[in-house]
């Protein structure tokens, strides 16, 4: 075991702050790496607060971070696909059972035995559960170590690992090219959207609540733009649309959503709020609309979208900051206000 220098909770309303978590050596499939660059999901946000209480109870200290992105520093004997020096990222897993039907169909985001980056218990018993990348080294098994294309900003590239495949997973499923997608929330996930959507053929409207993001979003590779407040300008779109993909982190009317999607349309949920949705069974019932959710993806899935990315040069939009600037960050995404995605440049934790 060694220690290595991470941001850690506390408690749901201490904010983070520097300390010493202890990490494994690494053992025969292991890669163990220096962390360069970790994005800031909204996920970090609810695990953090404890705002996902009944659903996956936080462990304090709680070590976010599943956006990562880093230099190998050492292989166990059996690593087969990585070297020392290399670059290498890490998503929201970082094992699972490999036997059940799931993982052996890439499907390791399904296994109900998966180990996620942070706050699941550990495996390997070197600490209550499993601590996340706000920190300067983890050790990882390579079949949940990602290959990073060269031609990539490195700090841009961190997001894809969450809000990139998130994304990507349900829009891939759901073979958009040619179909009118809404995007609904331009925040880390909902930017990515727009992007892969865009790059996937769809004509992509978002669905903003914030003005100031309108002109973005076209940048971004929307073909419209809707402020969602403006009832006139929902209604115009009723039951026009083949699908929705909702990445809304707080409390929000999804019947109105629903109502915009043509027969036999899906809205697929991959936002993650607080409280329970309330749903109109009329909404569903007229024009046999889908409800569905979605969960990151498979680590087949998150090398093709890695790959995808790198083929059509595609990143996140990243507002790089130091460590010490997390708290200030978290307040500034509940109002989001961040275009698109807060980057940690994590060198600035070494000398915390
Ligand atoms: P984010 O950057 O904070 O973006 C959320 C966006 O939702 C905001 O930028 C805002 O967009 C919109 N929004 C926020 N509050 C709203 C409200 N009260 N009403 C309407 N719109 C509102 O968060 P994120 O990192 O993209 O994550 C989004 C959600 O996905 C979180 O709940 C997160 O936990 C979840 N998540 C799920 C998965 C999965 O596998 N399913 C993976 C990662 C994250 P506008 O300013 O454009 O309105
Ligand atoms: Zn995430």
């Amino acid at each position: 075991m060694y220690t290595t220098k991470a941001y850690a909770a506390a408690s749901e309303v201490s904010g983070l702050a520097c300390t010493t978590v202890p990490r494994r050596d690494p053992v025969e499939q292991d890669v163990q790496i220096e962390i360069l660059f970790c994005g800031v999901c909204h996920s970090d946000v609810h695990t953090v607060r404890n705002e996902w209480k009944h659903a996956m109870p936080t462990v304090y200290p709680a070590v976010p971070g599943h956006e990562i992105v880093g230099r190998v520093t050492k292989i166990g004997s059996g690593v087969k696909n990585f070297k020392v020096g290399d670059i290498a990222a890490v998503g929201c897993l970082v094992d699972s059972d490999h036997t059940c039907p799931k993982c052996q169909a890439g499907l390791e985001n399904l296994c109900p035995n998966m180990v996620m980056t942070y706050n699941s218990p550990d495996k390997h018993g070197t600490a209550p559960v499993t601590y996340g990348g706000y920190s300067n080294s983890i050790v990882v098994n390579e079949r949940f170590v990602l290959q990073v294309p060269k031609n990539l900003d490195l700090a841009g590239t961190a997001p894809l690992l969450c809000a990139g495949i998130t994304t990507y997973s349900p829009l891939s499923r759901a073979n958009v090219k040619g179909k009118k997608v809404g995007i609904v929330g331009l925040g880390g996930l909902g930017h990515m959207g727009v992007k892969f959507a865009h790059a996937f053929g769809a004509q992509t409207v978002v669905f903003t609540t914030s003005q100031g993001k309108v002109a973005d979003a076209k940048r971004l590779g929307a073909d419209e733009v809707i402020l969602s407040k403006d009832a006139d300008e929902m209604n115009k779109h009723a039951g026009t649309f083949d699908f929705i993909l909702d990445t809304v982190s707080a409390d929000h009317d999804i019947n109105t959503y629903l109502n915009l999607l043509a027969a036999d349309g899906t809205l697929t949920l991959v936002g993650a709020p607080e409280k329970p949705l309330s749903i109109s069974a009329f909404a569903l019932l007229f024009a046999r609309r889908n409800l569905a959710g979605s969960l990151i993806g498979g680590i087949k899935e998150t090398q093709e979208m890695l790959d995808f990315c790198g083929k059509h040069n595609i990143v996140s939009d990243v507002e790089v900051i130091p460590v010490e600037k997390i708290n200030e960050a978290y307040e500034r995404l509940l109002k989001a206000d961040v275009k698109y995605r807060f980057c940690i440049d994590m060198s600035s934790l070494k000398g915390a």
